[in-house]
């Protein structure tokens, strides 16, 4: 069996917020309040974590002067994680947590 990444649309309530995320296949967090879940483990989409932890943003990367990920730690197995940014998230949650991002 050739292993290939399946794109899943999984709608799902944030555990954080309780925002109705509606799945469009590339969402892993959800657009409002940026948290995530600890789902997966190698490749995104895989979905072979058993952890399910809530993963927390913790900070941004920022390319030519636009927010282009949102680094994620596991606030079980404090493992991180880079997410892209989707255009549906959050701008002003993005800033806060640029600004809250103290190694800058
Ligand atoms: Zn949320
Ligand atoms: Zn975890």
């Amino acid at each position: 069996m050739p292993k290939h990444t399946k794109v899943v649309k999984e709608d799902f309530v944030c555990a954080n917020c309780g925002n109705k995320v509606k799945g469009n296949g590339r969402t892993n967090h959800c657009p409002s309040c940026l948290w995530s879940m600890h789902k997966d483990d190698e490749v995104p989409g895989d979905r072979a974590s058993m952890c399910q932890g809530m993963m927390k943003p913790i900070g941004v990367w920022v390319e030519h002067g636009e927010i282009t990920r949102i680094e994620h730690e596991c606030v079980r197995c404090h493992l991180k994680r880079f997410a892209p940014v989707l255009p549906e998230d959050d701008r002003e949650m993005l800033i806060k947590i640029s600004v809250a991002d103290i190694r800058k």
